[in-house]
């Protein structure tokens, strides 16, 4: 029993995190007073204070290959209904039951994934885009990320009704049935190596204890379908924070 609280304490800040991530009566920006650099004044102290915070620039001399096996990451992704919100900071698709994945031997469940303009992670000082975040969680409130960077190049077929249906208007929600929605399956890139750290949410509370996943092989939108969202959000992206003293993992 003593375990079992000390758990539920140290977890539920993660919970609350989560809930309030991209909360829309939040007041915090990407630009001017309440922008990035303010967030820790704002009552998110751990944006200023935190000492592993995300995103990063990956630079090639923090990475240590072949530390983790190829087998620990498993995607049993599809396509479910989704509910899309335009939260005044991105456009979140929160996920119905269906979509989970497991890392190391534990079971995470999607629970929604959203977009950034330009892309908040670097990969050796190169920015993309736009970056996609897919949000899961383990049964203990746990939060794993998975970062997939995104190009211009070809159109999206996965994204594209969900691209026609984007909620224009902050506060707007979009149902999205499941024929309607991507097969995650397809749009995840299925070869590709992988980036690990520890990291931390990239909006307030700037949460910490976050396992980031990031691609390294990017997918590809249509210059159509970035400058669609672009519209939308003309920049949404906390900067690169520290990475002093981590390591990142390839696999
Ligand atoms: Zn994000």
């Amino acid at each position: 029993m003593r375990l079992l609280t000390r758990f539920s304490v140290v977890f539920a800040p993660l919970c609350l995190a989560l809930s309030t991530a991209h909360a829309s009566d939040a007041h915090w920006t990407y630009s001017g007073d309440q922008g990035p650099a303010h967030w820790g004044e704002l009552g998110s102290a751990l944006c200023a204070s935190g000492h592993e915070q995300s995103p990063i620039d990956v630079e090639k001399s923090q990475i240590q290959p072949q530390k983790v096996d190829t087998s620990e990451l498993k995607l049993h992704y599809g396509k479910v209904p989704l509910k899309l919100i335009n939260n005044g900071h991105t456009i979140q698709a929160s996920a119905a039951e269906g979509d989970t994945l497991t890392y190391k031997g534990t079971e995470y469940r999607l629970l929604q994934f959203h977009f950034h303009n330009p892309s908040e992670h670097q990969l050796g000082h190169q920015s993309y885009p736009m970056e996609m975040h897919l949000v899961n969680q383990d049964k203990e409130g746990h939060l794993l990320v998975l970062g997939l960077m995104i190009k211009e190049g070809r159109a999206n077929k996965e994204l594209a009704q969900l691209w026609k249906h984007l909620p224009a208007k902050e506060g707007q929600e979009v149902q999205l049935a499941a024929g309607l929605a991507p097969n995650l399956a397809k749009l995840v890139p299925a070869a590709s190596h992988h980036l690990f750290y520890h990291g931390s949410l990239t909006t307030p509370p700037c949460t910490e204890g976050v396992q980031w996943v990031l691609f390294e092989k990017p997918i590809e939108m249509s210059k159509q379908q970035i400058s669609q969202f672009h519209q939308l959000f003309p920049d949404n992206h906390r900067p690169t924070q520290s990475a002093t003293g981590r390591e990142v993992d390839e696999d």
